[in-house]
C-alpha cells in the first residue's frame, strides 16, 4: 500500500487554468506531458492519473478534443465511450480484486475542460467514511506511486483491458 502525500492544489490549479489541454498534448506526444497509458485507439485514449488517490485510478479520454458530455458528442459516440470505460472498469475489477468500481465525469470550463471519465478501483475493506468523495479528493493526499511501479500497473491494466 502506497501513503498519500501532502497534494499542492494552488499549483494544481495554476497549471490547469494557465497551461495548455493536457489531453490533447498527451495525444499529440508531447513529452512535458507524458503519463502511462493504458489503451490507445483511434478514438480514445486511457491512461493512469498523475495524481492517483486510489491505485489504477486511470481517466478514459476521447482524443478529439471534446468538451461538453451532452453536446459535444453524439448518442453513439457517447456510449462506444462508455463501453470502454465498462471494459476498463472490468480489468480494474480482475487486478485489483476491488470492492467497487468508481466512475464519474467532472472538468472545468475554467481550465480542465477536455471530457474525461474517471474511473478508480476501491479496495476491498476501506472504512465507510472513507470511501467515495473521500476516497477520490486529492485535497486528501495523493499516493506517491515510484515510475517503475506505475509503468508496471499499466501493462497489467492495459493487458485486462485487451483481454476484455
Ligand atoms: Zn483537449
Amino acid at each position: 500500500m502506497n501513503e498519500r502525500q501532502p497534494f499542492d492544489l494552488d499549483a494544481y490549479v495554476q497549471r490547469m487554468t494557465t497551461g495548455p489541454c493536457f489531453i490533447c498534448e498527451l495525444v499529440r506526444g508531447n513529452p512535458d506531458f507524458a503519463h502511462h497509458v493504458i489503451h490507445e485507439d483511434d478514438e480514445t485514449i486511457i491512461f493512469l492519473s498523475k495524481y492517483p488517490t486510489l491505485r489504477g485510478y486511470a481517466l478514459v479520454c476521447p482524443k478529439a478534443h471534446r468538451e461538453d458530455l451532452a453536446e459535444d458528442l453524439t448518442p453513439a459516440e457517447y456510449l462506444a465511450l462508455q463501453a470502454k470505460v465498462h471494459r476498463l472498469a472490468r480489468a480494474l475489477k480482475r487486478v485489483f480484486d476491488a470492492e467497487r468500481i468508481y466512475v464519474l465525469s467532472l472538468g472545468s470550463q475554467q481550465g480542465n475542460r477536455h471530457l474525461h471519465f474517471h474511473v478508480a478501483p476501491l479496495p476491498k475493506g476501506v472504512p465507510l467514511a472513507q470511501q467515495q468523495f473521500q476516497a477520490l479528493m486529492a485535497e486528501n493526499g495523493t499516493l506517491h506511486i515510484p515510475e517503475n511501479e506505475m509503468q508496471a500497473m499499466a501493462l497489467e491494466i492495459g493487458a485486462a483491458f485487451a483481454a476484455g
